[in-house]
């Protein structure tokens, strides 16, 4: 059946496993649609649910971009209307409060601003290496790399680092428009994995980062020396550890924050642990990447460019996700799900 595309999509937020990414994809889609989106039932899937400080900034971010008439943006609140006027290009600066992901943010509004015929600069505050979201390192490895073979473009810069409570980090990013939307083939992993390793540090003794180095060395064969400790400017205590591996065609990159009564032993090897099990399969496309690539694969095939993409792990994240662009968009996602990998198609209908 054909999507028809002018008239408002009605979107259960209680959809999959019912939380904000069903919110962040439905405002990116709406704005580059145009077509209004009623949402019911936000986050219903989460202990907290309906809108919380994050996602509320993501809407009034959103709002901004396009001029948007909002009802139901507030604290708490489960249902939300959107109805998007034309998306204006140009500088912003975006507040997320406390250390609510920016990358979060960026998200939601780079497809709409990299649709545009002029260049953008999102600044955005808050935390810019959280638990549970892409940090800054991960937008500028494997994200901003990732989307360019679709032909969307953005560049980012993490001026100040923003760690968990306290926040306060900042990151700049410059979005060029769109050159041309074009579906991606992305199936096989190649070459060796060359791995690097960095601990980032700020307020904390300093015993915390050695200790998680020697792990990290250990686990993942390097030198000691080879793992880097990073001193990072921020307005409150954190750490973070981040390993990447670089093959010919592909780049992932693992975070693991430090939390207060978590030995750093165990958050070393936690990070350890996600890149050993990538290791395992053969797909280009992490698990965290294979859902943030699902909507610019999902637009390349509304405009008639169908993308292949193997994948390490087909998430509930994916699942949902998939649900929320099926609804917007004229487009069918197909999985085939071997041992170690899943192979996903998305094709217009
Ligand atoms: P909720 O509070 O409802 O859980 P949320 O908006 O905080 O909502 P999700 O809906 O779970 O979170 O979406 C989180 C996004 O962050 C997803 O795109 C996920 O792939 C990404 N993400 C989570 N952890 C990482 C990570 N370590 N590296 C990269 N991306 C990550």
């Amino acid at each position: 059946m054909k999507t028809d595309l002018t008239e408002s999509v009605q979107i259960d937020g209680a959809l999959g496993e019912g939380g904000g990414q069903v919110l962040r994809t439905s405002l990116a889609l709406s704005m580059m649609t145009g077509r209004a989106v009623e949402l019911v039932n936000i986050r219903a899937g989460r202990k907290k649910p309906g809108l919380m400080r994050q996602h509320l900034a993501c809407v009034r971010a959103a709002q901004q971009v396009c001029d948007a008439k909002v009802t139901g943006d507030e604290l708490g609140s489960a249902q939300l209307t959107f109805e998007p006027g034309p998306v204006s290009p140009g500088d912003y600066r975006f507040r997320v409060g406390l250390a609510g992901s920016t990358s979060l943010v960026l998200q939601t509004v780079f497809p709409a601003l990299a649709n545009c015929h002029e260049h953008s600069r999102i600044q955005v505050e808050g935390g810019t290496h959280n638990p549970l979201a892409p940090c800054t390192d991960f937008l500028q490895k494997v994200y901003a790399p990732a989307v360019a073979r679709f032909g969307m473009h953005l560049s980012v810069e993490c001026d100040r680092y923003g760690f968990a409570p306290a926040g306060g980090g900042l990151i700049i990013a410059e979005i060029s428009p769109l050159t041309e939307l074009k579906g991606v083939q992305w199936i096989d992993r190649l070459g060796k994995p060359h791995v690097r390793a960095s601990v980032l540090i700020s307020q904390l003794d300093s015993l915390i980062a050695s200790r998680e180095a020697k792990v990290i060395a250990r686990r993942m064969n390097l030198d000691i020396e080879d793992v880097e400790i990073v001193q990072a400017e921020s307005s409150g205590p954190g750490n973070c550890v981040i390993l990447s591996a670089e093959y010919e065609n592909c780049f992932e990159l693992v975070s693991e924050p430090g939390r207060l009564g978590t030995k750093a032993e165990r958050v070393a090897r936690a990070a350890t642990n996600k890149l050993r099990a990538f290791f395992g399969s053969p797909a280009p496309i992490g698990e965290h990447l294979a859902d943030q690539l699902m909507l610019p694969a999902a637009l390349a095939a509304a405009s008639g460019d169908a993308s292949q993409l193997q994948v390490y792990r087909w998430t509930a994240h994916c699942q949902t996700h998939q649900s929320v662009l099926e609804a917007f968009l004229p487009i069918r996602f197909e999985t085939q799900t071997s041992e170690k990998a899943v192979l996903v198609t998305v094709v217009p209908t």
